[in-house]
């Protein structure tokens, strides 16, 4: 008998240029499953649920194409069984397999689960390494190992070296490990905005399947145009299309924010990696040839871009695998409040957080400072359970895998590990939404004011979160001057009413 072997392919595993698809064997048989077990653990976005639908029957057809035996189990094939576990006994079964295969999952949850499953099935199983990052699961484990917080400056400068970007003779290119003083400038209408590439994938059946199945999500979605990238090669498209056009004013507007577009000078790339069809350094790499190429482009456009996927992409992932499975449990401060209803409906007179929820809800995707310093930041301030936050941003956006959305949320933008990643909470006042946005000019609430019915919420809730936190924070080198400050403000009770009262009524705000 020979030996009959399944291959699982999760649906974030569609790197085509993977060891696995180098030749054909008639022996190996893959399996992809679009399976309730992974609509349902949050509720998704419908541009999510479509996107890694559809693209993982592009990458079935693609192997198939390439001569590959693949079983692919549709979302409504009467055979499936909606889970790994039992479509994977059934498949097993069926087929006479006598091997399984899997690539290491990133998400803890899978990967505790696909071990568990492998072991039942009473088969020789194996686990082979997708290929996909730079560093191993426990690089930031044994960088930090002993100290108190990550550091990830010192973990860039140690990538820069170790792969050599941006190097000349053991230095940094340019002299500076970082050009942030000169970048993250407020968009001053200096230049264009490059008009965001996007494809005209129709998705109309797997929308109706998803509906028809009783998928819960929400969110806007046009499945006869749908935007996103479905495949290896559009994704290219869209990498060639921002250095085309973005790369030269990335570093410059990074955190720039403007109701004029909803992604400025950012890539748009996060989807494309995070589901394999890009590997991130031929991404790194295709950057460094157009700054080589293109004197135009400065280094402190491509440090900047470098920064974040040599960087902030694979010291998240290394975060993520030190501090799981605790880390989905961290509530530093005891936050309790619930989500603010106009999260899901982008119904608020704020205006930051109504373009920043709408383009969320129109296309899945904010851009990073987004994110951070308005939806974040608010509901750090508003106090919201980490949990609902949590599931908030793994269900809105279309690059949400937990590897990269937990050490995000509920690390950087929550504080809820207490300071492992950021040295002190990503808060704010309005004055910074007004002073990176065009956001207060036509906002209902004053960006200058701390109370009154007019006053904007930020400012008070801002100056409340430190008089609340003040056992949790005065000891912080970087907050003790915050606390001068708050002393020394004659205005203390008038703000704190004001934010008890915001705080009563933040679903009408
Ligand atoms: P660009 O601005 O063009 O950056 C280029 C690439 O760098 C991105 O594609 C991404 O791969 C990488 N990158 C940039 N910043 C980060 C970061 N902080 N961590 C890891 N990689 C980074 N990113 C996700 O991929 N999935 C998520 O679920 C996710 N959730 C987030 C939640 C919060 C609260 C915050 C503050 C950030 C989150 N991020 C997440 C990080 C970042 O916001 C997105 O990667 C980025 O906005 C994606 O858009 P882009 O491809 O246009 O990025
Ligand atoms: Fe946001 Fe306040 Fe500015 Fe309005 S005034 S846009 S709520 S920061």
């Amino acid at each position: 008998m020979p030996k009959k072997t399944l291959r699982l392919i999760l649906g974030d595993q569609l790197d085509e240029q993977h060891a696995w698809f180098r030749h054909t064997d008639p022996n190996v048989t893959y399996i992809l499953m679009e399976v309730r077990q992974e609509t349902d653990y949050v509720k998704h976005h419908i541009q999510k649920v479509a996107a890694f639908f559809v693209a993982m029957r592009a990458f079935a057809a693609r192997l198939q194409k390439l001569g590959h035996r693949v079983i692919y189990i549709h979302l409504d094939d009467p055979e499936n069984r909606q889970s790994f576990e039992e479509n994977l006994e059934l498949t097993i079964r069926n087929e006479g397999v006598s091997h399984f295969e899997f690539l290491n999952p990133d998400e803890y949850r899978l990967d505790r689960q696909l071990k568990d499953i492998a072991e039942r099935l009473a088969l020789p199983w194996k686990i082979r390494d997708t290929e996909h990052f730079l560093t191993d699961r426990d690089a930031i484990a044994i960088q930090f190992a002993g100290k108190k917080r990550y550091l990830m400056e010192s973990f860039y400068r140690r990538m820069r070296k170790e792969f050599d970007i941006l190097m000349e003779h053991g230095k940094p290119v340019g002299g500076k490990w970082n050009y942030d003083v000169k970048n993250r400038k407020p968009y001053d209408g200096k230049v264009p905005i490059p008009e965001p590439l996007i494809f005209n994938n129709n998705v109309t059946d797997i929308v109706e399947t998803i509906e028809s199945s009783g998928v819960r999500t929400f969110g806007k979605i046009r499945p006869e145009r749908f935007i996103w990238p479905i495949d290896r090669s559009q994704s290219l498209a869209l990498l060639k299309a921002f250095l085309k056009d973005a790369l030269p004013r990335f570093g410059t507007y990074q955190d720039a924010m403007t109701t004029q577009s909803w992604a400025l000078f950012h890539s748009r790339l996060s989807y494309s990696m995070n589901t394999k069809m890009l590997h991130p350094m031929e991404v790194i790499g295709a950057a460094m040839i157009e700054w080589e190429r293109r004197e135009e482009i400065s280094v402190q456009q491509v440090e900047g871009f470098v920064r974040q996927i040599l960087g902030w992409r694979e010291y998240m992932r290394g975060v993520y695998w030190d501090l799981m499975p605790d880390f989905s449990e961290m509530n530093f401060f005891n936050h309790d409040a619930a989500l603010p209803d106009f999260y899901w409906t982008g119904d608020t007179r704020m205006a930051c957080l109504k373009a920043a929820i709408g383009q969320s809800l129109e296309h899945a995707y904010a851009h990073h400072i987004q994110r951070l310093m308005v939806t974040g930041n608010f509901a750090l301030l508003a106090g919201v359970h980490p949990d609902a936050v949590d599931e908030w941003y793994l269900g809105i956006y279309i690059d949400a895998v937990e590897w990269v959305e937990k050490p995000n949320t509920r690390g950087m933008s929550q504080f809820a590990d207490g300071g492992r990643i950021a040295t002190k909470p990503y808060i704010s006042s309005a004055r910074y939404i007004h002073s990176m946005s065009d956001y207060c000019r036509d906002c209902h609430y004053r960006h200058k004011e701390k109370f009154g019915d007019h006053a904007c919420p930020f400012n008070a809730l801002y100056w409340e979160f430190f008089a609340r936190h003040r056992d949790r924070l005065a000891s912080n080198p970087r907050i003790g001057m915050m606390y001068r400050t708050w002393d020394r403000m004659k205005e203390k009770e008038r703000i704190l009413n004001r934010a008890g009262a915001l705080r009563q009524h933040l679903n009408s705000l």
